[in-house]
């Protein structure tokens, strides 16, 4: 049953609630929303829920329809983030999980550990006790495998996983991996999910080859009865009568399960389809149906692979898949899960100012809360840091230059408005500020409102200018009977309804913004182009560049020059990036403050060939009036 607590509750009336359903046989687990605390109860007795909804701080209690009780979306609304070692599986992102069927030498698994993660894997898998068809064939090389596994994650800063076979494993392989995997074949061994669910450690669940949705997340509640929440359902093809395929990949599963559960669920082409040429389209496929990643084998050699080598991609193409997966990512809203290259400064290294008293890192933004740059901030950092609401770009960038913020998440250009010739401004004035990092968001407006309002009472349409004129077909058609009036922001409009508390006014706005405000989003992507994004800067101050910057390739930059007053002198700078091979991606003029028809150029640029940036650079101070980079980070785009 769901227990449903007050608001006001207090810590004494928990403990009472909590002991009142220990004692009658329920475990009993807290969880803590948006927007509200409940109390998850579970147990094989059974009790009247009035006893239950008479106790003191109990708002209401909910019985659990379905079977599977802890997994379930009805006691858990939000979706569950599970994190394994420093990667995150869930909620807007998408976590590749690669590596071979089978570890079958250290050597193997070094290189193939290599170039998943060059290609932006996250965590590595490879198989050491291996559940064979046949007992002739290769068994797995056991703790041995472990060994190099564990050796491989470490040197490439992956977490791993490997599947477990016997419960007795389960402490041993404790201490290689960081994620245990049930196979298909043992997703209904209850003694092993069982000893599994024991160790409280992530586990990704594989669905049982003719497992129905309902046993797989039967499954799911054993591991969580025994103690993990971390669980991670996988979505690997089941038995069907067609043969042209090892498996039939289910891919309606993806968004049922998600109906179903907050657990994440993510899809697995290699087994599913048991061929190497059907992995990609179908990879491309779960994350297109939802799913929040993949499990993909690679090998560095699969002709010549102990187990499963003709489902297994070769390094270059999971290395295009990748690329495709990028693509995609900003399609469905989601971004591509990255190891985290955020070091959070700790107060002890003399960064007390910038971090929040519970050492959270905080990053600023221009508007209200659940803005767009906002998602930005969440796609980039994750949901643990704390984001710092600031009234204009000015005074978010101030907040960075004070300290107050240790990164800034700026809008530099969005595909139907253009450049954000402000924020360029900024960043050429402000000199102890450096542009670290990249991200871009695909915006999805969304016409929200009072809760319980419906779309024919709507009267007025509150959003920013852009926001307005950004959703023109959907104001002219679906609400022609509405008008539209101009908000100074898109999050602030849906402050602003919220204030007025008026079921006829909604506003247009992202999800987040919703979210924020407990509002309802009466229809979703409401936008006239769905292919509108937003690109940002990350900026921060120098010193602390260099953190976001160490783990992934650094391979674009930002500069900006001023050149002299005569023929060919831009002609000129430009022709120094052509000579060094640095494909320029974006070039823009501004004039300068107090220099009447006198302009600076900003260029964005590939940093090509190794050190041709830094020759570049010399070129250019030689000729430019003056040049400066505003900063080097890490391009997707
Ligand atoms: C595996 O991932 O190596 C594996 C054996 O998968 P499944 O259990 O889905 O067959
Ligand atoms: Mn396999």
């Amino acid at each position: 049953m769901i227990v449903v607590l007050k608001k006001q509750i207090s810590d004494k009336q928990k403990e009472v609630i909590r002991s009142f359903l220990s004692e009658r046989g329920y475990t009993v687990k807290e969880i803590v929303g948006s927007e509200e605390t409940v109390f998850g109860a579970v147990g094989r007795s059974s009790l009247d829920t009035r006893e239950v909804e008479m106790l003191d701080g109990v708002a209401s209690v909910i019985p659990i329809s379905k079977p599977f009780k802890l997994a379930s979306r009805e006691l858990k609304k939000e979706d569950t983030i599970v994190t394994v070692g420093n990667v995150k599986i869930g909620g807007g992102r998408i976590a590749v999980i690669a590596g071979p069927c089978a570890i079958e030498s250290r050597q193997q698994i070094m290189e193939i550990a290599s170039s998943v993660r060059e290609a932006g894997a996250v965590i590595l898998r490879g198989g050491a006790f291996k559940p064979r068809t046949s007992p002739y064939s290769f068994q797995g090389l056991g703790e041995e495998g472990l060994k190099y596994l564990k050796e491989a994650g470490a040197l490439y800063g992956m977490p791993t996983t490997s599947e477990v076979v016997n419960p007795s494993d389960v402490p041993l392989m404790a201490l290689y991996i960081d994620m245990f995997q049930i196979g298909a074949r043992n997703m209904q061994n209850f003694e092993l999910l069982k000893a599994v669910g024991k160790t409280g450690m992530p586990v990704l669940l594989k669905r049982g080859l003719c497992a129905t949705i309902e046993e797989w997340l039967m499954a799911a509640e054993y591991l969580m009865a025994s103690g993990t929440d971390q669980v991670v359902l996988c979505e690997r093809g089941i038995r069907t009568y067609e043969r042209a395929t090892r498996n039939t990949l289910d891919i309606s599963a993806i968004p049922v399960v998600q109906k179903m559960t907050h657990l994440p669920v993510i899809g697995d082409p290699s087994h599913a389809t048991g061929l190497r040429e059907m992995v990609s389209p179908m990879s491309l496929a779960l994350v297109a149906s939802g799913a929040s990643g993949l499990m993909v084998e690679v090998h560095n050699h699969p002709e010549k692979a102990f187990s499963d080598g003709p489902q297994s991609l070769y390094p270059a193409q999971f290395e295009k898949l990748m690329r495709d997966l990028q693509a995609l990512s900003q399609v469905v809203g989601k971004s591509l899960e990255r190891i985290s290259r955020i070091t959070l400064p700790t107060k002890k290294s003399g960064e007390g100012a910038v971090l929040s008293t519970e050492g959270r890192l905080v990053v600023s933004f221009q508007g209200e809360r659940g803005a767009y740059s906002e998602l930005a901030i969440r796609r980039a950092f994750g949901e643990e840091c704390e984001v710092l609401p600031c009234k204009s770009f000015a005074s978010a960038f101030d907040a960075v230059l004070e300290g107050r913020a240790l990164y800034g998440m700026i809008p530099v250009e969005n595909t139907l408005g253009g450049t954000i010739l402000e924020n360029l401004d900024l960043l050429d004035r402000h000199r102890a500020i450096e542009v670290v990092g990249e991200q871009q968001i695909r915006i999805i407006h969304n016409l929200i409102g009072m809760p319980g309002a419906t779309i024919e009472q709507i009267k007025e349409v509150y959003s920013h200018p852009q926001g307005l004129a950004q959703c023109t077909d959907y104001l002219g058609s679906t609400l022609a009977h509405a008008q539209a009036i101009s908000f100074f922001d898109t999050a602030g409009a849906v402050a602003h309804v919220k204030e007025c508390g008026d079921p006829t006014k909604a506003a247009i706005a992202g999800v987040p913004a919703a979210k924020v405000y407990g509002m309802e989003i009466l229809d979703e992507g409401i936008e006239s182009n769905p292919r509108n994004y937003t690109r940002f800067y990350i900026i921060s101050r120098e010193e602390h560049a260099q953190a976001v910057r160490s783990m992934a390739a650094v391979n674009r930059a930002s500069l900006v020059f001023t050149v002299g007053d005569r023929p060919g002198s831009l002609f000129e700078a430009l022709l120094v990036l052509t000579k060094h091979g640095l494909n320029m991606k974006k070039l823009e003029s501004r004039p300068i403050a107090g220099k009447p028809w006198e302009y600076s150029f900003f260029v964005e640029t590939e940093l090509g060939e190794e050190g041709a940036f830094a020759v570049a650079f010399g070129e250019l101070e030689g000729i430019c009036k003056s040049v400066r980079v505003l900063g080097t980070y890490t391009s997707n785009l």
